[in-house]
C-alpha cells in the first residue's frame, strides 16, 4: 500500500549464488525494465536493484561492483559466507526497508517473468500490501520437482501451514508488510509460511516459469529435502504427535499379539515363531530411531533458535551507502 499520488521508490532484492553466467543478463533486463518505470513515473529515480551475493565462490561480486560502477541503480550487499537464499533474501529486505516504499525479491535467473513487475506495483497502488508472483505452469520444471512440491504443499495444507501453492519467493511487499516481517526473529525464519500470517491486503498474479537461461541449480536433492524439512518442522509438532499416536497404535498391537499368544499357550500351541520375533524387534528398533530423530530435529532447532546467532553477517554494503550518501549531500 502506498499514498494515492505519490511515486513509490522500489528496491528490487536479487539473492545471488553463483550466478556469475547468469548475472551480466539478469542485470541488463532489470536495469531496462527500471528505466522504462522511472520513465513513466512508476517509480522513483532513485530506485534500486541489490544484488545480494551470498558468498559467491565465483566472480559474481566482481560482477556487481563492475555494474555498479557503470550504473547507479546497481547496488549490492556482500555476505561473509554462504548463509543460503532465505538469509540473502532477509538481508536484502531488512536493508531496503529503511529507504524503499516498496520492495520486490526476484531469482536472479530470471525464471520468474520480470514483466510482472509493473503490474506488482500497479496493485500495490490499487492497495496491496503483498503481491505474491505465482506460477501457473510449471511445464519447465522436471517431473521430479513438480511431484515432490505438490506433495510438500499437500503435506503442509494437512498440517494447516497456510503456503500460496507454487509461489516461490518472487512477490512484492510494502514497507510495512517487511517491517511486520522483521518482527519474525527465528534463527532460520520460513518466509513462505510466515508471510501469509502478516495478514495485509494481498493479491496473486500469476505468470509461466521460464527454464534456467544459464548456470545450474542451486537447489540438488538434499538442499530441497532440507528446505522442506525446515519448512514442515518449524511450523508444526504434528510429527511429534504423529509419532506418539503410532507408538501408542504399536503398543497396543503389542498387548493383542500377547493375549492372543497366551491363549495358544494354554491351548498347549508352543509357538516356535522366529520370523515374528525378529520382525518385531526390528520394526520396534526402527520406530524407535524415527521418533528419537523427529524429537531430536525439534531439540536441535530450539538449540539453534536459543543460542540467538546472527542469520548473516554482511561484508560490504553499498546499498545503504548509496542513500546515506546521496541525503548527505
Ligand atoms: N541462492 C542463494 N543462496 C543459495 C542458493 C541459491 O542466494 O545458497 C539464490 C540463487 O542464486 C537464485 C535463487 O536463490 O537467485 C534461486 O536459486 P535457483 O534458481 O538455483 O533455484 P531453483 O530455481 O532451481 O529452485
Ligand atoms: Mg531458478
Amino acid at each position: 500500500m502506498i499514498k494515492t499520488g505519490q511515486t513509490p521508490r522500489l528496491t528490487v532484492v536479487v539473492p545471488c549464488y553463483n550466478e556469475e553466467p547468469m548475472l551480466p543478463t539478469s542485470a541488463r533486463v532489470l536495469r531496462d525494465l527500471m528505466q522504462q518505470l522511472m520513465m513513466r513515473r512508476q517509480i522513483t529515480v532513485d530506485s534500486k536493484i541489490l544484488f545480494v551475493d551470498d558468498g559467491s565462490r565465483d566472480q559474481t561480486w566482481a560482477l556487481i561492483e563492475q555494474l555498479q560502477h557503470h550504473d547507479a541503480v546497481f547496488t549490492g550487499l556482500k555476505f561473509s559466507r554462504n548463509y543460503g537464499q532465505e538469509a540473502a533474501l532477509m538481508a536484502g529486505m531488512q536493508a531496503a526497508q529503511q529507504f524503499s516504499d516498496l520492495i520486490i525479491t526476484i531469482d536472479a535467473d530470471l525464471q520468474d517473468d520480470p514483466q510482472l513487475i509493473p503490474q506488482m506495483i500497479e496493485q500495490a497502488r490499487a492497495g496491496s500490501d503483498i503481491v505474491y508472483g505465482v506460477r501457473n505452469d510449471r511445464s519447465t520444471d522436471t517431473w521430479f520437482k513438480r511431484s515432490t512440491a505438490q506433495g510438500f504443499y499437500w503435506i503442509m495444507r494437512k498440517l494447516s501451514v497456510n503456503l500460496v501453492p507454487n509461489h516461490s519467493d518472487f512477490r512484492l511487499m510494502s514497507r510495512r508488510a517487511v517491517s511486520a516481517l522483521m518482527q519474525y526473529h527465528e534463527a532460520k525464519p520460513f518466509i513462505r509460511g510466515i508471510i501469509p500470517q502478516l495478514g495485509f491486503p494481498t493479491t496473486k498474479l500469476f505468470y509461466k516459469r521460464q527454464p534456467r537461461q544459464a548456470g545450474t541449480s542451486k537447489y540438488p536433492l538434499r538442499k530441497m529435502i532440507h528446505f522442506a524439512l525446515d519448512g514442515l518442522l518449524s511450523f508444526s509438532t504434528a510429527p511429534i504427535r504423529a509419532v506418539l499416536y503410532a507408538g501408542i497404535g504399536i503398543c497396543g498391537t503389542t498387548l493383542i499379539m500377547l493375549l492372543w499368544i497366551l491363549v495358544q499357550h494354554m491351548r498347549g500351541v508352543v509357538v516356535t515363531g522366529w520370523s515374528s520375533i525378529m520382525l518385531s524387534v526390528w520394526f520396534l528398533g526402527g520406530f524407535q530411531l524415527v521418533a528419537i530423530s523427529i524429537i531430536g530435529e525439534y531439540v536441535g532447532r530450539i538449540f539453534t533458535e536459543t543460542k540467538h546467532r546472527p542469520r548473516f553477517i554482511i561484508q560490504m554494503d553499498t546499498y545503504s551507502a548509496a542513500f546515506t550518501q546521496t541525503t548527505s549531500l
